[in-house]
This record gives C-alpha cells, sequence and structure tokens, in this order.
C-alpha cells in the first residue's frame, strides 16, 4: 500500500478526487473527506469539480497528499485544516481545544430564541475555542460576556477567535469559578466534559488520541463536573439567574436531580437535541 496519495501527475480535479477518495478507503477512511479537504483547502465545490475550469499548483497537490496522510492516521480534519465551522463562523481549532460539535450550536441557538438583546452579564465555563461565547457576543453585541478556562491554550486561541470575528469578551483563566469568586452573572452557560471512564474506553480512536481529554472526560459517571458546578453556581447567580450546560444523552435524570438539589424550587428542563436526544439542561431560578 502506498503511504502517499501520488497525486502530482493528475488532469483533472476529478482525477484528484478519485485517487484522494481510494487513498482514504485503503486506509480505512471516509471518503468524504476528499471533497471536504478540496472544498476547505482550495475552495474548490462540487460545481468547480464538475466544470473542470480551476487547476491545482504542484505545491497544492503535495499539502493534499500530506493532508491526506495525516486524514489516514485518524487525524480530524478539523485539525488538519485548522478550523472548524460553527453557528456560521469559522472558528480556528488545534489541539489544545475540542473540536466544536453540531449539539452544541443548537445550545446557542436556544439560549439565543429564550433571550432578547437585552443586557445580560454572560459566563461560559470551559470555552474552549470559545465557540458558544463568541457567538452569543455576535449575535447580542451587547450582552457582556465573560469567557474562562483552566487551559491558558484554549484561551490564547479563543481570544484569537474573538478577535477575527470582531467580537469583545473577557478572558478568564480559571478551574470553573476559582478565579472568580464574588462575581455574578444573570446567565452561566457550559459544555463542561462530560464522557464517563466507561464511555472514554468505547470512544473513536481520533477522538481518544488527539482531542483533549481535560475538555471530554469526566469522573464519576461523567458527573463530576455537574456535581462540583452544583455546588458553586448559587452563589454565582443574580436574582433571576439561568443556567444552560450540555449533558451526555444518558444524563438526563441525574443531571436534573444534581440541579434540583442545588436549587430547591427552581425550574429545571430537559432540551433534547435534533436527534431526539437529551442534551441541555436549562434551570431557572
Ligand atoms: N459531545 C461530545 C462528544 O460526544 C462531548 C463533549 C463534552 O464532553 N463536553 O464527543
Amino acid at each position: 500500500m502506498d503511504s502517499k496519495a501520488q497525486l502530482q501527475d493528475c488532469q483533472s480535479i476529478q482525477e484528484v478526487l478519485d485517487r484522494a477518495s481510494s487513498f482514504l478507503e485503503q486506509n480505512r477512511q471516509e471518503t468524504y473527506i476528499a471533497r471536504w479537504l478540496l472544498r476547505e483547502r482550495f475552495d474548490i465545490s462540487q460545481m468547480d469539480i464538475i466544470l473542470n475550469k480551476k487547476r491545482l499548483t504542484p505545491e497544492n497537490l503535495s499539502q493534499l497528499e500530506e493532508d491526506l496522510e495525516q486524514a489516514a492516521e485518524d487525524y480530524p480534519v478539523q485539525y488538519i485544516v485548522g478550523h472548524s465551522w460553527f453557528y456560521g463562523r469559522s472558528f480556528k481549532v488545534d489541539e489544545r481545544v475540542l473540536i466544536p460539535r453540531p449539539e452544541t450550536e443548537e445550545m446557542v441557538d436556544l439560549i439565543l430564541k429564550n433571550h432578547d438583546s437585552s443586557n445580560q452579564d454572560v459566563l461560559d465555563i470551559g470555552t474552549g475555542s470559545g465557540v458558544i461565547a463568541v457567538s452569543l457576543m455576535a449575535e447580542r453585541p451587547c450582552w457582556n460576556v465573560t469567557a474562562s478556562d483552566i487551559s491558558q491554550g484554549a484561551l490564547d486561541l479563543a481570544a484569537k477567535n474573538a478577535r477575527n470575528l470582531d467580537t469583545h469578551l473577557n478572558f478568564v483563566k480559571s478551574d470553573l469559578f476559582n478565579n472568580l469568586k464574588d462575581q455574578k452573572y444573570d446567565l452561566i452557560v457550559s459544555n463542561p466534559p462530560y464522557i464517563s471512564p466507561e464511555e472514554w474506553d468505547i470512544m473513536g480512536h481520533s477522538v481518544r488520541k488527539y482531542e483533549p481529554k481535560l475538555a471530554l472526560f469526566a469522573e464519576s459517571n461523567g458527573l463530576a463536573v455537574y456535581e462540583k458546578l452544583a455546588r458553586e453556581l448559587p452563589f454565582h447567580l443574580n436574582k433571576k439567574g439561568q443556567v444552560y450546560l450540555e449533558i451526555g444523552y444518558t444524563q438526563g435524570s441525574s443531571v436534573r436531580r444534581v440541579m434540583q438539589e442545588a436549587f430547591p424550587g427552581a425550574r429545571v428542563e430537559i432540551i433534547q437535541d435534533l436527534a431526539a436526544k437529551d442534551r441541555i439542561i436549562h434551570v431557572e431560578l
């Protein structure tokens, strides 16, 4: 088996696509990755492939050969091209941060539906690449959004994303609320790590090998971070404050119990994602 896709003598983009696809197939990868790379690297669409007017330079083809080698090693395409789309915007991503998932866009959507542009102090805990915080800020420019993370690498990348997308937010390096001791907010949102030890063991190789475990994995059946959050959240919410957290699809009833204990009398609802799986918990004081 060739370790390289050998694209240099291809006569058309269709031929590049065919060779790239069969290289991926030989390496047990999905063939759609070839189209993805053409689009994200060289702005080549399906129509460009059919019209066959654009040309790739030898440098482009070398780049693509390198990309395909990485893809053959299960390296996520978003890390290969260095960015990922979220809520209609492009965010830089690398191994310091989780690749944003579409379920998280649904949480942003819900928050925007529930809250108009009147002033809100918002905190995004464990912001990673900043997708939640930056998207909220971009859609609601008069909100005051703070993004925190325990990882300096993540904060650096999130700050870059905020700058690229012309949004101004506050960044704080903090392990949950450790460096936010006396702060209170109207909205606290988070996509915390929630993958349990059992689930971690059966997750895809590309996730386990390349994405940050810190952003995914949690002890205590995946509930450890919700339990920690629940102990502190009540001290950090303004009157009528609200909380939105992403959850694992099996965690609805356990996280509900944790939150109900932390906020007796509050309204706690579980919202399902487009796949009809429990995905978000919403607490309203
Ligand atoms: N939804 C992610 C996954 O299944 C997990 C995200 C998280 O732990 N916060 O890979």
